[in-house]
């Protein structure tokens, strides 16, 4: 399936923000191993500080940041279609002027979704 331009803004977008939050991490978990101490959780949040061995199933399903990246893109873009979706049903239904506040949050999630937010 070909992306639309929205589409490739968010994927644009996201994947700048988990490169970002990956250097970050890294950073993170160097300055633990500097003080003696292994890495206190997954790239993906879960805790590596327990006494049982504690499974992240997107570090065992080796999720790469480019899949989590268009994991996010994905979520965003399907977020502006729904509620698109339900302005266009509402605005059928009561009218324009009611509605507007709708396009609003829309356009808004549009252009927050389409820069990286670092
Ligand atoms: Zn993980």
């Amino acid at each position: 399936m070909a992306l639309n331009s929205t589409q490739k803004k968010f994927a644009l977008a996201a994947i700048k923000e988990v490169r970002a939050e990956h250097a970050a991490y890294l950073s993170d978990m160097d300055d633990l191993r500097k003080e003696g101490y292994g890495p206190s959780h997954c790239f993906h949040g879960t805790d590596r500080w327990t006494d049982y061995d504690n499974i992240c199933g997107y570090c065992e399903e080796g999720l790469t940041l480019q899949e989590m990246a268009l994991g996010r893109a994905k979520h965003r873009y399907s977020e502006v279609e729904r509620k698109l979706h339900a302005y266009v049903a509402a605005s059928n239904e009561f009218g324009h002027e009611l509605t507007k506040p709708l396009v609003s949050e829309v356009n808004r999630l549009i252009t927050r979704y389409s820069s990286p937010r670092i």
